[in-house]
C-alpha cells in the first residue's frame, strides 16, 4: 500500500479485481473498480475463498454438491459391479452343491441387470460432469490472466472432448475399415473416452488442490495431489489392460507362432486389470472422502464470502 497526496493507493505490483479481474495497481483504495464498480477494498483482502467473489464461491459450493452426489452414485455402481457377479457365482455354487439343484436364470434377467446398471452409471457420470463443470468455472479475478493450459482449463476442455466422443464415435462407425471389427471400434471408443476421462480426473484434482490452498487446508491439498498422482498412472493402466484382450482376439494369429501365447497374455492382463481396478476403487473411496471435505469447506467459504462482502469497506 502506498500513501500519496490523494490518500492511500493500492500496491504498484499486480492486484486483480475479485469481480472482473481488472488490474487495480496504483489506484486509490477508497475508489471502486473502474471496470465493474466493485469497491477496491474488497480486492485487497487476499485470495482466500472466503474473501473472493461470493457468486463464484457459491457456484463452487453448488458444483461440489453435485460432484459429491454423482461420485457417490458412481461408487455404488462400481461396488455393485464387483459384488453382484461374485454373489451370483457363490449363490449358484451353493444351490448346485448344497441342494443338488442347478438354477436356470432366464437371459432377460441379465439384460435387465446390464441396462439398469448401465443407466445408473450413466446418470452418475452425467451428475458428476455437471458438478465438475461448475467447480471448474473461472475465478473472475483470473479472467484476464489465466493460462490456457491451467489445470482448470485443461479439465474443462477434456470434459467437453469426452462428451464429443459420443457423436464422433457415430462418424467413425461410418468408416468401412472400422465396421469390419467390433473389437477395434470398441477399442478406439474406449481409448478416446478413457483418455479424456483420465485427463478430466487428474486436471480437476490439480485444480481442487489449488482451491484447497485458498480454503486454506494444506493437508487436504497434499492428499488431493497424492490422489492425482495415483490416478495419473492407474487409469491409463486400467484402460490398456482392458484393451489388450479384445485386440488380441481381433488380430489373426501370426503364421510362425507369437512370442507370447495370446492366452497367457490375456490372463496376465486380466489379472493386472483386476488388481488395478480394485486399487482404483479404494483410491476412489479415499477421493470421495476428500470431496466431502471440499463440499463442507466450499459451503462455509460461500457463507463467509457473502458476509465479508456485505460488510462496509474499511476506510482510513
Ligand atoms: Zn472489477
Amino acid at each position: 500500500m502506498v500513501t500519496s497526496d490523494q490518500g492511500s493507493l493500492t500496491s504498484p505490483t499486480e492486484l486483480r479485481c475479485i469481480t472482473c479481474g481488472y488490474d487495480l495497481r496504483s489506484l486509490p483504495i477508497e475508489q471502486s473498480c473502474p471496470e465493474c464498480g466493485t469497491p477496491i477494498e474488497l480486492s485487497l483482502r487476499g485470495d482466500l475463498l472466503s474473501r473472493s467473489d461470493p457468486a463464484w464461491v457459491a457456484r463452487l459450493a453448488r458444483g461440489q454438491s453435485l460432484l459429491v452426489l454423482g461420485v457417490r452414485f458412481c461408487l455404488i455402481c462400481m461396488v455393485c459391479a464387483f459384488v453382484i457377479p461374485f454373489l451370483g457365482v457363490v449363490g449358484g455354487l451353493v444351490f448346485a452343491f448344497g441342494f443338488g439343484i442347478g438354477i436356470n436364470i432366464p437371459s432377460w434377467v441379465f439384460d435387465v441387470a446390464f441396462w439398469s446398471f448401465g443407466g445408473a452409471l450413466f446418470i452418475g457420470v452425467v451428475v458428476t460432469s455437471l458438478g465438475c463443470a461448475l467447480v471448474t468455472t473461472q475465478d473472475p479475478r483470473d479472467s484476464l490472466r489465466e493460462s490456457s493450459t491451467s489445470n482448470r482449463n485443461v479439465a474443462r476442455k477434456a470434459l467437453f472432448a469426452m462428451y464429443a466422443c459420443i457423436p464422433a464415435s457415430g462418424v467413425v462407425w461410418l468408416l468401412p475399415f472400422v465396421r469390419t471389427s467390433h473389437q477395434i471400434y470398441g477399442g478406439i471408443f474406449l481409448l478416446s473416452v478413457g483418455t479424456c476421462f483420465a485427463v478430466v480426473l487428474v486436471a480437476s484434482l490439480g485444480w481442487l488442490a489449488v482451491l484447497a490452498a485458498r480454503i486454506p487446508d494444506h493437508d487436504l491439498r497434499s492428499r488431493t495431489m497424492k490422489s492425482a498422482r495415483f490416478f495419473r498412472w492407474a487409469v491409463p493402466v486400467l484402460i490398456l489392460t482392458a484393451l489388450i484382450p479384445p485386440m488380441l482376439s481381433a488380430t489373426p494369429p501370426a503364421a510362425g507362432g507369437a512370442l507370447i501365447r495370446p492366452g497367457v497374455l490375456s490372463s496376465v492382463t486380466g489379472c493386472v486389470f483386476l488388481v488395478v481396478a480394485a486399487g482404483i476403487l479404494i483410491g476412489s473411496f479415499r477421493m470421495y472422502k476428500d470431496l466431502r471435505t471440499y463440499h463442507t469447506a466450499f459451503h462455509r467459504c460461500a457463507t463467509e464470502a457473502n458476509t465479508a462482502n456485505s460488510e462496509p469497506p474499511l476506510t482510513d
